[in-house]
């Protein structure tokens, strides 16, 4: 008898969902299966923060199951072997997906959809991800861009696509469920409690998403482009961890966004959303940036690498108040303002003259919306070594970055609590104020807060001479 195995990946949702439609549109019987299957990506496989995500992204696509008279299966183990398992047990006649962009996920799939086809498996697979398949968008001679404007701009020669519906068939269960593990046997969440701060901070279901969206978008979509820049407001949709599970899709959020009136915030948010696609169109046609930079000059780069200065980074004990924070509200919440993540990466490749894949790999394992291509597009762009980078020599000032963009320190004093009383004038360069006056407020440097890590002249100094070296390829 006809059944389909849908296997979910990075699409956790059953509206816009390629596959799931496709499926229900045989009208044969569903049966929705995870595979847990770390090994497979390697050292690229979801970090603390991503997995705990990930636990709560499951068990909400198995309540929406439920709701519908179906169940998720879990299982773990390697995908092919346990795919073809999974056949055998349910007789089923096809596996649809929708793909994943990973270099080692686009070979691994495609040897999957050989193996279907050679046992006369049906293969489908469909795109729940993006707005633009990497390779729909080329330059004039047909090649990818490497630069953001001309191909947000060869973006906006198409149309968007609106969300996928099917004919709204019933998802029909099988005569009989295979077994499935529990949730608790994947081992997603943390053996030791860490996780307080993320809980309080987010609700990781997809009603979590769409109700952020629809705030977002009548409350601080129209003036998005003025207060985005401004960690101390809730000024961005923070839908990058529904985005990267999949629980939202971006054509829905398009089509949310189109409902409403143009303006300014439409175009500047929706820009941001080109920049995703972007990050997956550089990914794809350029698979090695994973490991290399994009621009290979910067492979001979000098870096420093000292564990203490990047232990102090990771730890926001770099004594500058906007790093700190920033890396204080990674740790707590899971997720970090846009403008701080540019400052504290800068921080690190200039100031601490540590390799962006130092700070890619942190990123990776404390993000909730931790994702291959944003998170290394967005490291090369800070290391002014990747697509449409930051120029090195553009060094970030930590001080001035934290005047200009929370002057009255609202953000700051929330992740830095020990500043919570320095007057606003000298709250980005604590260590100028007078001894009496650091007492007097309760924080003296260098025993209440850290000393600067390095002062900022000099890091920026070094990190100049250091880029010169490869210029002149000394
Ligand atoms: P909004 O401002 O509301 O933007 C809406 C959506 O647009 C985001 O959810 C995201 O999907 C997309 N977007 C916005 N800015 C970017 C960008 N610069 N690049 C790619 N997509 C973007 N984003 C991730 O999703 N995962 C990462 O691992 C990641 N790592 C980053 C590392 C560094 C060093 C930097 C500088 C940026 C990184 N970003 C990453 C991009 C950006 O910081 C986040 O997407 C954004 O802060 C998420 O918050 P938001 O959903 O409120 O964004």
């Amino acid at each position: 008898m006809k059944t389909t195995l849908v296997w979910f990946r990075q699409d956790l949702r059953l509206r816009d969902n390629p596959a799931w439609e496709g499926a229900l549109g045989r009208g044969a019987p569903a049966v929705p299966v995870y595979i847990h299957a770390p090994g497979e990506a390697g050292e690229w496989a979801p970090g603390a923060a991503r997995r705990w995500w990930l636990h709560h992204a499951l068990e909400d696509l198995g309540a929406q199951l439920a709701e519908e008279g179906l169940r998720l299966v879990l299982r773990c183990g390697e995908s092919a072997g346990t795919l073809m398992r999974l056949l055998e047990e349910t007789g089923a006649d096809a596996v649809y997906w929708n793909r994943c962009y990973e270099p080692f996920r686009i070979q691994h799939d495609g040897r999957i959809k050989n193996r279907l086809k050679e046992a006369g498996i049906e293969a489908w697979s469909g795109n729940a991800s993006l707005l633009r398949e990497p390779w729909e968008v080329a330059t004039g001679s047909g090649g990818p861009y490497k630069v953001y404007t001309p191909y947000a701009r060869a973006c906006a020669r198409t149309t968007d696509p609106e969300p996928v519906t099917g004919r709204g068939e019933e998802a029909r269960p099988p005569e009989q469920w295979p077994r499935s593990q529990s949730l608790e046997d994947l081992g997603l969440l943390p053996d030791t409690p860490w996780d307080d701060g993320l809980r309080s901070f987010w609700n990781p279901t997809r009603e979590g998403g769409l109700g952020r969206l629809g705030a977002f978008i009548k409350n601080r979509m129209p003036s998005y482009a003025d207060d985005r820049d401004i960690p101390g407001e809730d000024g961005t949709s923070r839908l990058s961890p529904y985005l990267h599970t999949g629980q939202i899709g971006p054509r829905e959020v398009v089509a949310a966004l189109r409902r409403h009136p143009e303006g300014r915030g439409r175009e500047t948010f929706y820009r941001e959303l080109v920049w995703r696609e972007f990050a997956y169109h550089v990914l794809y046609h350029f698979p090695d940036t994973l490991e290399r930079p994009l621009q290979l000059k910067f492979d001979h780069f000098p870096w420093r690498r000292e564990a203490g200065d990047l232990r102090a980074w990771r730890k926001g004990q770099t004594g500058y108040p906007i790093v700190d924070a920033g890396m204080r509200q990674l740790w707590r919440t899971g997720w970090m303002h846009n403008r701080v993540r540019m400052v504290v990466a800068s921080f690190l490749v200039k100031h601490l003259l540590h390799s962006w894949r130092d700070g890619e790999r942190w990123f990776r394992d404390t993000l909730v919306d931790a994702d291959l291509a944003s998170n290394t597009l967005g490291w090369q762009w800070a290391g002014g070594c990747g697509a449409d980078a930051a120029p090195y020599f553009r060094v970030f000032n930590p001080i001035t970055q934290g005047e200009k963009f929370d002057p009255e320190g609202s953000y700051t004093r929330t992740y830095v609590p020990e500043l919570k009383n320095v007057p606003d004038r000298y709250l980005f360069k604590p260590w100028e104020l007078p001894a009496s006056v650091q007492e007097a407020v309760g924080c003296v440097i260098g025993r209440d807060y850290p000393e600067p890590i390095i002062e900022h002249k000099a890091g920026r100094e070094r990190a100049l001479e250091a880029f010169a070296s490869i210029k002149e390829g000394r």
